[in-house]
């Protein structure tokens, strides 16, 4: 499916000309682009795309709206508005090549979550109310329903983020044990470690094997004994075992541990909702495989692989998700509204088949390679770079040491440390990196509309 995207802000400032009047252009400027949000959403409902001519008269109509006793008042907080959001996040091009940038805030939502986020945050909706009873009900069930379906499980919870998943999901241990393999008691990033998310549940950890191989008997002696009564299994994430490693098989591990009445949990990390291998990556585990060999529960992140918010996803068997549920830590680790509302648009395009698409992490990971070499190409006659051959990299603790291949700039010169430096300061921020003494600015993970910016922002700081 195409992805048609709506009008830049500017172009339809462009129709609008000097028609707004005398009115503030921070004012235009705030209307203008939540007229562009509103027209993402449309047409990924399926709405008939309006042209930028069409979107200017939206933006005057609206403005004609605020035209009451009101208007100065609302330009105002609109101007005010639009400068204090300004203010806070520094909006920045991504060229960095890596697609989920932890320090950029990984997954940039699909237009259908802003839309969905928008609408959620704006309006009363039947978040906790059921509709036909008028009694409270269970918080917004669709978004699970959504993660049902594209599991298959029984059940499922959504939390803040993934590693409240985990941690909330390792108290079904009490103070039992949580057998671990030793080659998967690791460091997520910033400093969290699974060892002592295990811990502050209140559960021992139970070590298993060895750092590089690690058998189903391994696990089997600790459950045999009741010294575990959890499994907990933990993607490797950001980084990779070669050589001379094993590990168990889900399946042959699922069975061990239900043999003995224990359950596992299986920490999937990025949680792929498309097979990754259908784009020349290695394959990521897919939390319906891992549910069908036998993981009584899985958790994964909203905003890794799946390309939404950030929240964390617990799914599984009725039961367990039913005590998690009732854990009154679950309470301190539930999400808000808007998170809720954007995760299910965005599991809703994967359901539909357009998540490819629709869903920027999967569009970056599709672009061909030879689409951003002739990007590479252009922008690299408008700003007298170098047109150069990359390699991006997931990021976001998925697929370590997978390569994309890449186009995009280099720049030559001596003080590259300093150039880089001036093109994050710059009005448009952009951050790049240094591959041997050159600034590179990667395509992959810049969207084409905003090539044009990134051509000025690069123009602007080599003549800075
Ligand atoms: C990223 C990751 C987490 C933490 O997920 P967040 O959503 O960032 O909290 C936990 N476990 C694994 C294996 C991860 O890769």
């Amino acid at each position: 499916m195409l992805s048609v995207r709506p009008p830049s802000v500017d172009s339809i400032l462009r129709a609008v000309g000097d028609r707004a009047g005398g009115r503030d252009r921070a004012a235009v400027v705030a209307v203008a682009r939540s007229v562009v949000a509103g027209e993402r959403g449309r047409i990924s409902s399926g709405s008939r795309p309006r042209s930028a001519a069409e979107l200017g008269e939206a933006v005057l109509a609206t403005l004609s709206d605020l035209d009451g006793p009101q208007a100065a008042l609302a330009a105002g907080h609109t101007a005010a508005a639009a400068k204090s959001a300004d203010a806070g996040l520094t909006p920045v091009i991504n060229a960095t090549g890596v697609l989920l940038h932890t320090n950029l805030g990984r997954a940039a939502w699909p237009a259908a979550a802003i839309e969905a986020a928008r609408l959620a945050a704006s309006e009363p909706s039947m978040l906790e109310l059921d509709p036909e009873t008028g009694r409270r009900g269970r918080r917004f069930s669709a978004v699970e329903d959504e993660v049902m379906a594209l599991t298959g499980a029984e059940a499922a919870l959504v939390t803040n983020n993934n590693a409240a998943a985990v941690a909330l999901a390792v108290a079904l241990a009490g103070r039992g044990g949580v057998a671990v393999s030793r080659g998967e008691a690791v460091e997520i990033g910033g400093g969290v470690r699974i060892p002592e998310i295990v811990r502050r549940a209140g559960a021992k950890l139970v070590e298993v094997g060895t750092t590089n191989r690690t058998r189903v008997a391994d696990f089997e002696a600790v459950l045999a004994d009741g010294t575990a009564r959890v499994v907990l299994r933990v993607h490797p994430s950001n980084f990779a075992q070669t050589g001379f490693v094993e590990s168990p098989d889900p399946a042959e591990l699922a069975a061990a541990a239900h043999r003995h009445g224990a359950i596992v949990i299986d920490d999937l990390g990025s949680g792929a909702l498309l097979d990754t291998a259908r784009f020349g990556l290695a394959h990521e585990p897919m939390p319906s495989e891992r549910l069908q060999a036998g993981a009584d529960l899985v958790t994964f992140s909203g905003d890794k692989l799946v390309g939404g918010p950030q929240a964390g996803i617990i799914a599984g068997r009725a039961g367990l998700v039913d005590k998690l549920r009732r854990d009154p830590l679950a309470r301190a680790m539930r999400p808000d509204k808007v998170i809720l509302a954007a995760l299910a648009a965005t599991l809703r395009l994967y359901r539909a088949g357009v998540a490819q698409a629709e869903v920027p992490i999967w569009r970056h990971v599709c672009t061909p390679a030879a689409a951003l070499a002739e990007r590479a190409n252009r922008l690299a006659k408008a700003t007298g770079g170098r047109s150069t051959r990359l390699d991006s990299t997931v990021g976001g603790g998925s697929l370590p040491g997978q390569t994309l291949p890449s186009w995009g700039i280099a720049l030559d010169g001596s003080g590259a440390q300093r150039l880089l430096a001036r093109l994050r300061t710059g009005r448009t921020a952009v951050v790049g990196r240094i591959v041997d003494d050159a600034v590179v600015l990667d395509l992959r993970t810049v969207e084409p509309a905003d090539d044009d910016r990134l051509a000025e922002a690069i123009r602007a700081a080599l003549a800075g």
